[in-house]
């Protein structure tokens, strides 16, 4: 009998504590001395914001809790005394005095000089990786259950199954390549009902997709990044969610979203963001509208949304090791939003490394949101990177066009002309191409010469060079701008491929030939301080020649990009200003030496990378 009563008994509670749950608290831990002290936990679960909540933990206490209008949500403050210890300790939930339940959270170590990692330079080199199309480590976790989509590889848009072992398992022909370092394309979970493979419509932002491998996963991908010596850089989205994100079901406010539920969509107009005579409404529908019907666009002027998103990115960083973020969309989410964004990492690890897509061919646009940049309306951001989309426009313009008065390489050399406008060029992140568009390759009608042209400057240029792959053996897009296809596998990376683009098995010719440009030119820009930091001076383009100088005080390095058709003796007088005091070079491409440098010859439409002594 009294056996029965207790099973009475605990089928009551098991009820009462069903009825009251929490299915979510995020973040899902946290750390001990962090800079900043306070932490805002989202609470999910039923009618959780009608309860009593405490907790009893030396040096943690509860400095607020907020309610929103959905009462399946609380946010809990807590402040961390600099004295409090790692450990664990149950956070509770009372209703009626009667029905209780308990979160059991958890305060983590964090990892020895967290605070002092050094973000990205012009030492590094990025890879660009987009994770579904790279390598397929592991097949086991091409069709998980629960997944929306499952595997089709047979489709551009499909998801083929590519993941973060596949990564691994190739960091050392990434390595042995020359790049230092790896950008993934989102890995958070995208459980959508199509077209995910690309990741930005993130339905979980604490969870790694499980087709890419867990949270776990990803965190070994970035130690065994690190033991190379390389860096990790993770792509984010502040902007939008997934339509199919988990908050669609239940949402916390009535103003989590923009536009909601009747959405209207971005003018994609983004100079308004600069403008000083765009109008009010037009501010907002660029702002506030959504990037596309299955990217809902989130108000980040909530300040429990924007703290949410703030929080996650440094959990991120915190918990896998990151050395940098891409910020994918910048000028989209509410520019405010994004400033307090950059403070607070910052505030968190004064060296790291952010950088902002801003896809704007003016840089007045883009360097609008530099740190550093004084801009006339008062506007302070601290992003210490931009993608630099006025120099690929330029790059590819230069070398794709005949050699005019005012075009061809002079389109080149206007374009860094315009570097006075950057508080800091050298922060840059400088690219032939990228996922989402046409394969430099292609843009260059498939011209190899002009390719290696294109990697010899991205090489030795200011900023911080990113190369997405594939571009390294020439993957192009022929006759279609379709971004499936421009994201097509990477050859090797799935069992039974025919070419394998690591061993180099089944290469053509000219595939290799480009590899080994890449290998040759990034290999050698690896050791050389003078291009990774050096100042840049430029001469005039003359003749089909463009010549430029990285110097410092320790070296200087001459490159000469020549588009003619046929070799030229180049006359070096013009550039003495640099070249006074050296007396031999070294082409780093060829091997040759140069013993008189009054007179260079140069070879027909190609780039000569010369170490001057
Ligand atoms: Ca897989």
């Amino acid at each position: 009998m009294k056996k029965l009563i207790l099973i009475v008994i605990s089928i009551a509670l098991t009820f009462s504590v069903f009825a009251l749950n929490v299915d979510r608290v995020e973040p899902t831990f946290w750390w001990v001395g962090m800079k900043n002290p306070t932490v805002q936990l989202m609470v999910h679960g039923q009618e959780i914001a009608t309860t009593e909540i405490s907790l009893n933990y030396p040096g943690v206490k509860i400095k607020s809790i907020s309610r929103q209008s959905n009462p399946n949500y609380v946010f809990i403050d807590l402040l961390i005394s600099p004295e409090a210890k790692s450990g664990t300790f149950p956070i509770e939930f009372r209703k009626n005095k009667k029905e209780v339940v308990s979160y059991t959270y958890e305060l983590k170590n964090r990892e020895p000089h967290s605070a002092e990692r050094k973000g990205f330079d012009g030492s590094d080199v990025i890879y660009l990786i987009t994770p579904d199309r790279f390598a397929n480590g592991n097949p086991g976790n091409d069709a998980v259950a629960g997944m929306k989509e499952q595997p089709n590889r047979s489709h551009m848009n499909g998801r083929h199954g590519g993941d973060i072992q596949g990564i691994r398992n190739s960091l050392d022909y990434l390595s042995g390549m020359g790049f230092t370092s790896v950008w993934l394309n989102p890995v958070l979970e995208n459980n959508m009902t199509q077209v995910s493979y690309h990741g930005y419509s993130t339905t979980d932002f604490y969870k790694v997709d499980s087709r890419y491998g867990t949270n776990e996963e990803y965190r070994e991908l970035a130690q065994a990044i690190h033991q190379k010596g390389m860096k990790l850089m993770m792509d984010m989205i502040f902007n939008h969610i997934g339509s199919e994100h988990w908050w669609m079901n239940d949402m916390p406010s009535a103003d989590w979203l923009n536009y909601y539920p009747e959405y209207k969509i971005t003018s994609h107009r983004r100079t308004v963001n600069q403008d000083p005579h765009a109008s009010e409404s037009d501010k907002k529908i660029m702002a506030d509208g959504w990037f596309v019907p299955s990217m809902p666009d989130m108000n980040q002027r909530n300040p429990f949304l924007l703290t949410y998103l703030i929080q996650n990115s440094i959990w991120w960083t915190e918990y896998v090791g990151l050395d940098g973020i891409r910020m994918d969309t910048y000028p989209y989410p509410d520019k405010f939003a994004m400033a307090e964004w950059t403070r607070r990492m910052l505030e968190e690890y004064p060296d790291f490394y952010m950088v902002g897509e801003e896809w704007a061919m003016n840089p007045a646009i883009v360097s609008y949101w530099q740190k550093g940049k004084v801009n006339a309306d008062g506007y302070v951001s601290e992003l210490p990177g931009l993608m630099d989309f006025p120099l690929n426009n330029a790059v590819v313009q230069g070398l794709k066009n005949p050699e005019t008065w005012g075009g061809g390489l002079m389109t080149i050399y206007e374009a860094m002309a315009n570097d006075f406008l950057y508080p800091n060029s050298n922060d840059l992140v400088v690219f032939p191409d990228n996922h989402d568009m046409s394969r430099f390759y292609t843009q260059l009608g498939e011209n190899i010469d002009l390719l290696k042209m294109g990697v010899a400057y991205y090489a030795t240029t200011r900023g911080i060079p990113q190369i997405f792959y594939g571009t390294e053996i020439l993957m192009a897009n022929p006759g279609t701008e379709e971004h499936g296809v421009i994201r097509s596998d990477f050859p090797g990376g799935w069992a039974g491929d025919q070419v394998n683009a690591f061993t180099g098995a089944g290469l053509s010719a000219k595939q290799k030939d480009a590899q080994d440009y890449f290998r040759k030119v990034l290999n050698w820009r690896k050791t050389n301080p003078v291009v990774q930091s050096g100042a840049l001076k430029h001469f005039v383009p003359e003749n089909g020649i463009y010549v430029y100088f990285r110097y410092n005080q320790s070296g200087k390095v001459m490159v000469v990009l020549n588009k003619n058709q046929e070799a030229k003796a180049l006359d070096t007088a013009r550039f003495s200003e640099v070249m006074a005091g050296c007396t031999s070079g070294k082409d780093i491409i060829s091997g040759r030496s140069i013993t008189d440098l009054s007179s260079v010859k140069v070879p027909a439409m190609s780039a000569m990378i010369i170490e001057l002594k």
